[in-house]
């Protein structure tokens, strides 16, 4: 009797102890402050504050332009008012092109009938000089030999390039979301090794629409008018000045709808006429900046080590870049607020960085790495060692769902575990993909763990790049989650008793 009791008592320690051991994570204190971040961004968030800000107030932000200076300004201001560390804007490199700014935008056809168009012009080509009325000339040329005999012939004129576009009655809702499924599907990528393509595309044969845009470059064409985007939205584009360059004739896109009714206009024997007016200024500024503020880490040892957030603050003429990329500008700076209201002492310095000159060529995060992680020649800078990871946001407006390691598996059971506390928000899936075309691509090739999250496409394609990507299309909730992801990373991160680990 004695002897069973005893057992069962024994019995009874070892499932507790062993229970105990198997359920720590209801004690881990890091949950705790999951949950303080969650509550904190519901009750406290700014991110309509900074959202009018960075957009409405803010507007236009192309790199080089007095738009994106006024908005590194206006988001250094709130990264001094949270009481972040070293906030300043800084220089990243020198780039050749300059600034260009957009003074004056007005196109209208006036004859056969009076119809007035959306002009988008391509920035870094020069203006009008005024307001220029006159006919307008189909390039229809399709050979070297018709090119050779139009010498001359467009100096001077306005000249609408060949169509390109077809439209297409198109069935897919606006916007989307991804499915359970299709992140599931995201998780398994096979090896797959690029195919070399088979043999050459054939020369001269026809002209390509770069060769004729070259020639009517150096033929002095008034005006050239490309035809992009729909529905009175169009694509921007730009053009790749080099600041001592004769400036280029003045180049415009408007949409297929408005190309297609001048084309056919002209096809069919009407004399098409168009008054435009485009004034554009060049800006001698060859520097390129980036905005920067920290949360100092307070471990002895680990206190100059760094978790990087970050996303790039510049964007298009024309609109305000709220979807690309304010809307995860806002989400980077909502994430320090939050670490600061939670008054976090991490380990490591927590830093953030607004990147500028991303899309013409990421050169604000270039010129960041190689200040301080890796120079062109490939020689380890100060920071090389330092940086345990780059984490940074610049697909859309949506949800993250999800993020990639970037193809560096070992980090597939720890980055799995920081999604648990937020699986119930839609955030669960952790993939191998290399994410491309945004900066953390630049750390990446220099041998830094850099990240980019899985975002919901919602309208992807319908307003980055395009003259309609204003605040009214954007999402604040979806912000606001991302927030908290970012802040949950960054302080998990930044608390590892160990640096990330490397792919090499
Ligand atoms: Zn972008």
């Amino acid at each position: 009797m004695k002897k069973n009791l005893i057992f069962g008592y024994l019995l009874i320690l070892f499932f507790t102890l062993s229970a105990q051991k198997n359920t720590p994570s209801v004690f881990d204190p890091d949950l705790k402050i999951a949950n303080q971040m969650k509550t904190d961004e519901l009750k406290n968030s700014k991110v309509d504050e900074y959202l009018y800000l960075l957009c409405d107030k803010a507007g236009t932000k192309l790199t080089g332009s007095s738009g994106m200076l006024r908005t590194d300004t206006l988001a250094m201001l709130e990264m001094k008012k949270l009481g972040l560390d070293n906030v300043r804007i800084e220089k990243a490199k020198t780039w050749e092109r300059g600034g260009w700014e957009l003074k004056k935008a007005y196109m209208a056809m006036t004859a056969p009938y009076y119809m007035h168009f959306y002009p988008a012009p391509v920035a870094w080509t020069g203006g009008t000089n005024g307001l220029i009325s006159d006919k307008v000339y189909y390039f229809s040329a399709t050979s070297q030999e018709e090119l050779n005999e139009l010498k001359g012939f467009y100096t001077g004129k306005i000249v609408l390039m060949p169509d390109v576009m077809q439209y297409q009655i198109n069935f897919n809702p606006l916007a989307t979301t991804y499915t359970d499924q299709q992140l599931k599907e995201m998780e398994t990528l096979p090896i797959t090794t690029t195919k070399k393509k088979s043999g050459l595309p054939a020369k001269n044969v026809l002209l390509t629409y770069q060769d004729i845009l070259d020639f009517l470059r150096n033929e002095k064409a008034a005006v050239v008018i490309h035809e992009t985007g729909e529905f009175n939205v169009p694509v921007i584009s730009f053009f790749k000045y080099k600041m001592g360059d004769p400036v280029s004739p003045c180049e415009i896109n408007i949409t297929s709808e408005h190309h297609g009714l001048m084309q056919r206009l002209i096809e069919n024997g009407e004399e098409v006429r168009l008054e435009v007016e485009i004034d554009v200024e060049f800006i001698n500024d060859e520097n390129i900046y980036y905005v920067v503020g920290e949360i100092k880490g307070i471990d002895p040892k680990l206190k100059d080590e760094l978790v990087i957030i970050g996303a790039h603050l510049d964007g298009y003429p024309m609109n305000n870049g709220a979807g690309d990329n304010v809307t995860n500008s806002v989400g980077v700076l909502e994430a320090m607020r939050i670490l600061k209201s939670l008054d976090i002492k991490p380990k490591r310095t927590i830093r953030m960085i607004l990147w500028n000159g991303e899309e013409v060529g990421l050169h604000g995060s270039k010129g960041y790495v190689q200040k301080y992680v890796k120079d062109e020649n490939g020689n380890k800078l100060s920071e090389y060692d330092k940086i345990s990871a780059y984490y940074n946001a610049d697909y859309g407006p949506g949800k993250f769902r999800g993020i990639s390691t970037q193809n560096n598996i070992a980090l597939e059971p720890l980055f799995k575990a920081w999604t648990e506390p937020w699986h119930h928000l839609g955030f669960t899936t952790v993939i191998h993909r290399n994410f491309t075309s945004t900066d953390h691509v630049t750390f990446d090739e220099a041998g830094i763990p850099a990240f980019q999250f899985i975002q919901d496409p919602l309208e992807w394609g319908r307003g980055s790049h395009r003259v309609m990507d204003f605040l009214d299309r954007l999402v604040p909730d979806n912000i606001r989650h991302n927030a908290i992801i970012m802040a949950w990373f960054a302080y998990k991160t930044a608390n590892l008793e160990e640096k990330l680990v490397r792919k090499e």
